[in-house]
């Protein structure tokens, strides 16, 4: 049978769904009509752990993914399928990115391990953490160990097509690029890190900065994306970067027609990156030799990431079991799908 790394090898990418549980609002939603209409739980996942079936809501609604995880999953199974076999490029001098992508309240954060102020939540278990777990012991084996490689971190966030370090109580950066089409992000803080406890104490610094400041933080997280890189050096040039991103909520395209011209123009930039990205992730798979990166300042800062022979890519599509979520859960399904 085919592993994970046999999968990635062959196409770069890797595209998982991750359904969480029902929550308890979702619970106490009452059937409308027992015998025909359900109106908890309309997503199955099907064994082999591959597809996905919305016909509880829709006729003819299913969607076959390189995984697809259900409710029982936990952070660790997910991340060994998708991010875990990344590790191992940053290694051997490539680029790999990991995006968790969803509509609000879906589980991206939970899933990357963004926040601790969920009682759920615990930043330790998520995907930063557990790559970074993997990156220092990595770095012990013999073959790696004599790369003597140096460990650091970032942690930023684009919120309206402009940058912000968590790890530097929110400066805003600008991103510029030379003549040879490389991209820098100008005073992003490159953290030396040592260990996975040092890496948590960034993320937990980080989560702190991104919710600052705001009367309604989910409110803020839901409409800017997180990007947590582990960049690998030898003798200051760089080897390798992991890229792991929490988007903004997928649903924001409903934010185009609000009245309030902020929440507009939000909308809007959130629409234009993630069709960029998927433009890009595309582009990626195919091994075309022109990529759009420039369409929006979250491809243009991950350039690097879509170009090159070791680049590689995984995708985290989250979505929620209700009903009430349905039409946003089948967008989250048809983008993923697209993505490869
Ligand atoms: P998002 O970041 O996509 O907006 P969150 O990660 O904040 O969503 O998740 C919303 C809520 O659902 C949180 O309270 C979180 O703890 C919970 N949750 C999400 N995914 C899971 C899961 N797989 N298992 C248990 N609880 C989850
Ligand atoms: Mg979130």
């Amino acid at each position: 049978p085919l592993t994970t790394a046999d999968l990635i090898e062959e196409h770069k990418i890797c595209v998982c769904v991750r359904k969480r549980p029902l929550n308890k609002k979702e619970l106490t939603v009452r059937d409308l009509d027992v015998l025909t209409i359900p109106s908890k739980d309309v997503v199955m996942v099907h064994e082999p752990k591959q597809k996905v079936d919305l016909t509880r809501y829709l006729e003819n609604q299913t969607f076959r993914f390189d995984f697809a995880f259900d409710e029982s999953s936990t952070n660790e199974m997910v991340y060994r399928f998708t991010a875990r076999p990344l590790v191992e490029t940053i290694f051997e001098r490539g680029m790999a990115t990991c995006f968790a992508y969803g509509q609000t309240g879906s589980g991206k954060t939970h899933t990357m391990g963004g926040d601790f102020s969920g009682k759920n939540q615990d930043c330790a278990k998520g995907v930063y953490a557990l790559a970074a777990r993997d990156v220092f012991l990595m770095l012990k084996k013999p073959n790696y160990k004599k790369l003597d490689l140096q460990v650091y971190a970032t942690f930023f966030e684009i919120y309206s097509g402009k940058v912000f370090d968590l790890l530097n109580h929110k400066a805003k950066l600008r991103v510029l690029e030379d003549g040879k089409q490389q991209v820098q992000v100008v005073g992003l803080q490159e953290r030396d890190v040592r260990c996975t406890e040092d890496v948590l104490k960034l993320i937990e610094v980080g989560n702190s900065c991104r919710t600052s400041g705001q009367t309604s933080a989910n409110a803020h997280s839901s409409r800017s994306h997180a990007v947590f890189q582990i960049i690998l050096r030898r003798k200051g040039k760089m080897h390798g970067k992991f890229s792991l991103i929490d988007l903004a909520g997928n649903e924001r395209g409903a934010d185009t027609s609000s009245a309030d011209r902020q929440t507009r123009l939000e909308g809007a930039e959130i629409n234009k990156s993630l069709l960029a990205l998927k433009e890009c992730i595309r582009a990626l798979g195919r091994n075309k030799p022109h990529t759009p990166f420039r369409a929006s300042k979250l491809t243009q800062v991950l350039r690097d990431s879509f170009i090159g022979e070791n680049s590689r890519t995984c995708m985290i599509a989250t979505i929620s079991p209700g009903m009430a979520s349905c039409e946003n859960t089948l967008n989250t399904l048809r983008y993923a799908n697209r993505v490869k």
